[in-house]
């Protein structure tokens, strides 16, 4: 007799990816590779593909023993993501990289040449929970968080992408990181410091790309900068603050319930402290919301009080997400704001927008392929 077996429709399998070789430590990878009835030697052999040749498939690496590649792959190379799309603009100096993750998952990274260095934007989530009303990431919420290797291999790809010369002007080395794309990276606190340090620490352990070069952003999660300053790096650390006051901070960036701007400040200051870093602060600077003179002035004197010279204020020209209310704020406002921080002893400049023209406010891409 025939039974009559239950339709199952299974959903896509929402979730991290296995663990690869970018997730583990030193002592991580050697305990793996030992797992794998491997010396512990190979261990740093295999780190040196990844990080010095950024090479990511074990098929390839030909000192391996021929009779291991294979299981090594699948033990330590599981797939993290494959690129969806990659669109180009500023005369090809700017590509952005819409990727899916092996669940479905989307998240976006945006490389950017200038004559003098090459600039990595990073994802650490996919979306986010941060719910800023500007901002087409905070629309959608947060899908997930990234894993450290899903993070780190963003940074593998770039850098082979600059070191093949696939932007115009030559080979090159990708030289910044910033934790700039989609997330709020200090809500997935430990896989980023995790991340930070593969980014940085020399081969076998890293990219060796220096901290100097490395931002990690955040919207003001008090707590979590204060325990960033603690860990030893010297990154440089961005807080979006966006308004000086709590009154519209509230709503701009609704974490500001939880932590106020002083809150805010006082953490960043403790950052600058502990680290001997300025820090720098981040202006979105949106027509008739936070564009007005008054609350230039109050940005400078809040900040010279809290942080003294160790700050620098980026305003951003708001890229505005296709259909909403929020706007730039027109070219003189823009001007006048500046002017107004600086006479109040603070450091403030206009934030070269690179890639405007491809949705490089985080989470377009990734919106308009949803
Ligand atoms: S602006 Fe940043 S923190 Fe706010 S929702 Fe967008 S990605 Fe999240």
């Amino acid at each position: 007799m025939s039974k009559t077996l239950p339709l199952v429709f299974t959903a896509p399998r929402r979730g991290m990816p296995d663990k690869h070789l970018a997730d583990l430590d030193a002592a991580g990878r050697k305990e793996a590779v030992q797992g794998l009835g491997l010396p512990a030697f190979r261990a740093d052999q295999i780190a040196r593909h990844y990080y010095g040749r950024l090479e990511a498939d074990p098929l390839t690496m030909t000192d391996l023993p021929e009779a291991k590649r294979a299981e090594i792959k699948d033990a330590l190379f599981p797939p993290l993501m494959t690129p969806v799309r990659n669109v180009a603009t500023d005369n090809g100096d700017t590509r952005k990289t819409l990727w899916r993750a092996e669940d479905g998952t989307l998240l976006e990274s945006v490389l950017m040449r200038y004559s003098d260095r090459a600039t990595l934007c990073i994802s650490s989530q996919a979306g986010c929970g941060m719910a800023c009303p500007f901002c087409a990431t905070g629309q959608g919420g947060l899908q997930r968080n990234l894993s450290t290797a899903e993070i780190v291999d963003q940074v593998r790809d770039a850098s082979a992408a600059m070191r093949d010369g696939a932007l115009p002007g030559g080979p090159g080395r990708l030289t910044n990181v910033v934790f700039m794309g989609m997330g709020e990276p200090l809500a997935n606190y430990k896989r980023v410091v995790a991340a930070v340090r593969r980014i940085t620490e020399p081969v076998p352990n890293g990219f060796g790309i220096s901290q100097r070069n490395v931002v990690v952003s955040t919207v003001g999660l008090a707590p979590a900068i204060r325990r960033l300053a603690d860990e030893g790096l010297s990154v440089t650390l961005a807080v979006s603050l966006h308004t000086p006051d709590d009154e519209l901070r509230d709503t701009l960036v609704p974490i500001n319930n939880r932590f106020s701007v002083a809150e805010v400040l006082d953490a960043a200051a403790y950052y600058a402290d502990r680290t001997g870093r300025r820090v720098s602060i981040e202006y979105a600077l949106i027509r008739d919301k936070n564009d007005q003179g008054w609350r230039a002035d109050m940005l400078g004197k809040k900040l010279h009080k809290a942080l003294g010279s160790r700050v620098h204020v980026n305003v951003i020209p708001l890229n505005p997400t296709p259909g909403s209310e929020w706007d730039a704020a027109p070219k003189e406002r823009q001007d006048e704001f500046v002017r107004r921080v600086i006479a109040q002893g603070v450091p403030c400049t206009v934030r070269d927008t690179k890639g405007d023209e491809i949705s490089a406010a985080c989470g377009q891409l990734a919106a308009e392929e949803n």
